[in-house]
């Protein structure tokens, strides 16, 4: 795909990059996002009907089969070009720092060195009274959907991951804040920028001064003031800017 005009200059001249992604990066990869993941035996449930702590108290099994079901979809699914694409570009920066909404490790898995979940992770259980991660063994081997949580009397394992209602990660949300206000540039890669307060971040380094560069199919409320808006799925655009930063080397 033809970039835009002085899309790499900026980038050549960047030194601190942040990067936010969303659901849209894995799309590719086969993840589907929340409104796409409510297809088959789960089409008549609402992500806030699956994914509230509410939603857990009232039907813990219902909740729990759902995350399994995704659990399983990962577990099969690989990064795609654009992931490396964005590993690439790590040589370019003095830092470049990688938080994700997402909670599938497609990131990791491709090799980014220094990542933030803002969400969690989905791989990983916790004790639904304490927080306290639980052994992966101590899911396999207890019975019940879900299995009881060993660190509390009253506890249930539930997925490590953040539900709508639920506080994010103070230390997550700190550092990436820190360097929303601090970055050279902003890459906003397939977010809706809707989900707060993970949408905030690229509006923050945008009022500070950074230069931000969405990447989405469809447009979004950042479309329209970022400087660059590429409206293009994330690998073809991910890949394109990487191959042109060679080029300039
Ligand atoms: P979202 O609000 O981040 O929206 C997804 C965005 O991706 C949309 O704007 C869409 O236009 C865009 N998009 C779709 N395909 C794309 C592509 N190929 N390239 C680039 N952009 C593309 O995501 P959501 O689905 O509303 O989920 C909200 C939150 O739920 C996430 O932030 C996350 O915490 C969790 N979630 C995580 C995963 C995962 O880990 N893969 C999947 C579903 C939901």
């Amino acid at each position: 795909m033809k970039l835009p005009e002085g899309l790499i200059s900026t980038l050549r001249n960047a030194n601190k990059a942040l990067v936010l992604t969303g659901a849209g990066m894995s799309a590719e990869s086969g993840v589907p996002t929340f409104r796409d993941a409510q297809s088959g035996m789960w089409e008549k449930f609402k992500p806030e009907d699956l994914a509230t702590p509410q939603a857990f108290r009232n039907n813990p099994q219902l909740v729990w089969d759902w995350y399994a079901d995704r659990r399983n979809n990962i577990r099969g699914v690989r990064p795609h070009a654009g992931h490396a694409a964005l590993v690439e570009l790590e040589q370019y920066f003095d830092s470049l720092l990688l938080v994700t909404q997402n909670v599938d490790s497609l990131h990791q898995q491709a090799g980014s060195s220094d990542v933030v979940e803002l969400h969690g992770n989905i791989m990983r259980s916790i004790c639904s009274e304490t927080g306290q991660v639980i052994d992966e063994q101590w899911i396999k081997s207890n019975p019940g959907r879900p299995p009881a949580s060993p660190h509390h009397r009253h506890g249930l394992a539930r997925p490590g991951v953040v539900w709508f209602g639920e506080e994010l990660p103070a230390g997550a949300m700190n550092r990436a804040m820190a360097e929303a206000y601090n970055c050279d540039v902003c890459f906003s890669i397939g977010t809706s920028t809707l989900v707060q307060p993970a949408a905030s971040l690229p509006f923050i380094a945008l009022e500070a001064g950074a230069v931000v560069i969405e990447i989405n199919p469809v447009p979004t409320s950042l479309s329209s003031i970022a400087r660059f808006s590429l409206q293009a799925t994330a690998a073809q655009a991910l890949t394109a800017i990487a191959a042109d930063m060679t080029r300039h080397k």
